[in-house]
């Protein structure tokens, strides 16, 4: 067995004979692409590419002439289409070597490259296409596993890869992706006949076969017999030179990664604010606790792929100094610091300008690793990006000491005009990006359609309710519609303390911190002053006052660690207008509606904004109006509980309509975006018109 925690998984080979009869020679390219990319031990997500020089009629002449299909720009080669793959003349790409002009006119070359398109193909050709195109081989992968990256990033690697290969594998140093990469592969592999492959230093691994199958299993066994070289030495002794600081238990690393993530957060410059993802897996824990980890840390990520999403370097926490808010804000003006210096160092005159300087990856011995990024689902790639620099870390000292790229390589990287235009190129953020919402009562109708529309506005949001059945239903629906990344849910009970921290802290911990809290939870009770028991009062001033306290409270310490926040209270049209019979729930509803002006003078001084949505009979989707609550209202306005109801309150309305659950959401949007910025203290009624409930 294996000492380390993670031993490098082998790759199975996965192809299949039938499934393989029947395809085109295009499809056989996608079928081998999407097989060796949906396999986390061959390629990383988003990482690799593929091709195939394949026969076709030129359109233009009637002609066979021979067209690459190559992975192209973008995308993922697990699950792409053929659409993914760009087509190009391979003639007109081998010309190209007529216009290079050497190293320093890379990008001039990228240029050139829809001008051999083949067959009026809209999908972008990657940088790596010259890796493809220049090779004298029909079918060509290029794929970044850690057990490769491990021997390409490491000062043994070389021996290691001519040890496991018998030579048939060769080497070349590390040289950026490009045209000048592509000549110099054909040359080298020219003057080496024979080899199945070359291993890229720094980079990954190319190699080929006559057709998709041979192709395939070539990979599929250089990345096996890595993978098991690899832990034939890593049995040997404990990874990173054995551990310095024993990982915390489970319950210990989430509450310190909970209360550890908002106070990043907050110290994070910068427009927008950011989601983290939290990991504690055991690769993590590992390198973490080892007595490597700060020596390595400090060498950064080396493969191109790892740190485009990671960064260069991680900030390392001391874990005995986490609470003291001082050392926290030093680490990151240092950290910070640190990066505008290598930007400093590196720049020139014509690169783009300086970007985020904070950290992404946020390591802590004994804990494990936060990451942060624009976005759940990039922070959640980050870290999986960086478990992957760890499992190369780990491979690479196995075989001799793990290097990094050079540092003006890596900012050649970073800041390549061709990754600053795919920046420039994505659409502009939608406005809730990077907000993290808590609905209470989420499961309910107006707690869904409003979490439904934060999500919709690119909010994260962790639905909490009572009702366990119902809060996962609504969770896998909303996941379904907006991703898992996004959508998350919490057992609560508003009126049990405990509870309702717990789910706070949860979502500091799933998301990073909090910036909009919306209060919803709620029942509704109808009955005479004289026949409102003690147990009925106290029921609703339970859930729909002390309730919205609890959860406010608990808002309120994230809120101030960010210097802003929204808190938006579902009130009712009964807190400002009296009814009948309804005494304990509209005095209730009335009591938090005062609680949300206390809240908006407290927070004002913090940022934080408390704003009040008063919605009335919104009938459809509400579960209140699926119990005694219907008949009770009906019976006090003598009415039929049935379609007569919505009628009744429908032809009350100043509006003559009916106020859906959705109509509540979209005042809560409103409340909780920027759109409202300047104001709090407000109260915005949803209740197609209610003379009564005229604010005054
Ligand atoms: P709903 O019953 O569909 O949703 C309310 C949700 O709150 C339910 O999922 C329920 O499980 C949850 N909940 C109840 N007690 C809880 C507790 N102790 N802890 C956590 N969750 C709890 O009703 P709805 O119409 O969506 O109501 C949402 C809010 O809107 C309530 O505060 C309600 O008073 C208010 N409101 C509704 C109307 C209306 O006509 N529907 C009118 C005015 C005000």
């Amino acid at each position: 067995m294996p000492q380390s925690a993670t031993p490098f998984r082998i790759p199975a080979n996965r192809w299949s004979a039938e499934e393989a009869a029947s395809l085109t020679p295009e499809g056989l390219l996608l079928y081998r692409s999407n097989l060796l990319g949906s396999d986390l031990t061959v390629t990383n997500f988003g990482g690799g590419n593929t091709s195939a020089k394949l026969d076709a009629k030129d359109p233009l002449t009637g002609e066979t002439v021979t067209a690459l299909w190559v992975k192209g720009s973008g995308g993922d080669i697990g699950s792409m289409k053929l659409d993914g793959f760009s087509t190009l003349y391979l003639d007109k790409l081998l010309g190209l070597e007529k216009l290079y002009r050497g190293v320093a006119f890379e990008d001039e070359m990228v240029a050139y490259l829809p001008h051999c398109t083949f067959g009026l193909n809209p999908r972008a050709a990657s940088i790596d296409t010259p890796l493809h195109a220049y090779l004298p081989f029909a079918h060509v992968d290029h794929v970044h596993p850690d057990a490769i990256i491990a021997l390409a990033a490491s000062t043994g690697g070389e021996a290691a890869t001519r040890e496991i290969f018998g030579g048939s594998v060769g080497w070349l140093p590390w040289k950026r992706p490009g045209f000048d990469l592509g000549l110099t592969l054909r040359d080298y592999v020219a003057a080496n006949p024979g080899l199945r492959g070359v291993m890229l230093a720094g980079h990954g691994v190319i190699c080929w076969g006559d057709d998709a199958r041979a192709c395939y299993d070539n990979t599929i066994d250089l990345i096996a017999k890595a993978a098991a070289h690899l832990n034939a030495r890593l049995v040997k002794g404990p990874a990173f030179g054995g551990e310095a600081v024993p990982a915390l238990a489970p319950e210990s690393r989430a509450k310190i990664a909970a209360r550890l993530a908002p106070r990043l957060r907050g110290l994070m410059v910068g427009e927008r604010s950011k989601v983290g993802h939290f990991s504690d897996t055991p690769e993590t824990l590992e390198f973490v606790g080892s007595k490597a980890f700060a020596r390595l840390a400090a060498v950064g990520t080396s493969c191109p792929d790892h740190f485009l999403r990671t960064k260069i370097a991680p900030l390392a926490l001391d874990p005995a100094r986490i609470d003291d808010d001082a050392y926290l804000a030093a680490a990151l003006v240092e950290y910070r610091n640190g990066y505008l210096a290598y930007y400093g160092r590196n720049a020139g005159p014509n690169d783009p300008k300086v970007r985020d300087p904070n950290p992404v990856v946020v390591l802590l011995p004994g804990v494990g690793q936060l990451t942060f990024a624009a976005d759940k689902t990039t922070a959640r790639l980050a870290g999986e990006f960086y478990a992957n620099a760890i499992n190369v870390m780990r491979g690479a000292e196995a075989v001799g000491d793990y290097v990094g790229l050079p540092e003006s390589e890596a900012f050649a990287i970073e800041y390549w005009a061709l990754e600053e235009a795919k920046l420039q190129r994505m659409p502009r953020p939608k406005p809730l990006v990077g907000k993290i919402a808590l609905v209470t009562g989420g499961a309910g109708g107006i707690g869904a359609a409003t979490a439904a529309r934060l999500l919709s506005e690119g909010a994260c949001v962790m639905l909490a309710d009572i009702d366990a059945a119902s809060l996962e239903a609504k969770r896998a629906e909303l996941a379904k519609v907006f991703g898992g990344d996004v959508t998350r849910a919490v057992p609560c009970d508003v009126t049990d303390e405990a509870s309702v921290q717990a789910a706070f802290d949860l979502t500091a911990r799933e998301f990073g911190g909090l910036d909009i809290l919306v209060a919803n939870a709620g029942i509704a009770s109808s009955a005479p002053v004289e026949e409102t028991s003690v147990a009925l009062w106290r029921k609703n001033y339970d859930v729909l006052a002390e309730g919205y306290f609890l959860a406010s409270r608990s808002a309120f310490p994230l809120m101030k660690l960010q210097k802003t926040g929204s808190i938006v209270f579902i009130g009712s049209k009964n807190a400002l207008a009296a009814t009948p019979n309804a005494s304990a729930y509209a005095s209730a509803k009335a009591a938090s509606l005062h609680l949300a002006r206390c809240l908006a003078l407290e927070g004002a001084p913090h940022g934080i904004r408390v704003n009040v949505v008063n919605p009335d009979a919104v009938i459809r989707g509400s579960k209140i109006w699926d119990g005694d609550w219907r008949k009770e209202r009906a019976d006090a306005y003598g009415v039929d509980p049935g379609d007569e109801l919505e009628a009744f309150y429908r032809d009350r309305s100043m509006l003559k309509r009916n106020v859906l659950p959705e109509d509540i959401a979209e005042a809560v949007y409103f409340l909780a975006s920027d759109a409202s910025a300047k104001s709090t203290g407000n109260v915005v009624n949803v209740d197609a018109g209610n003379a009564q409930a005229f604010t005054r």
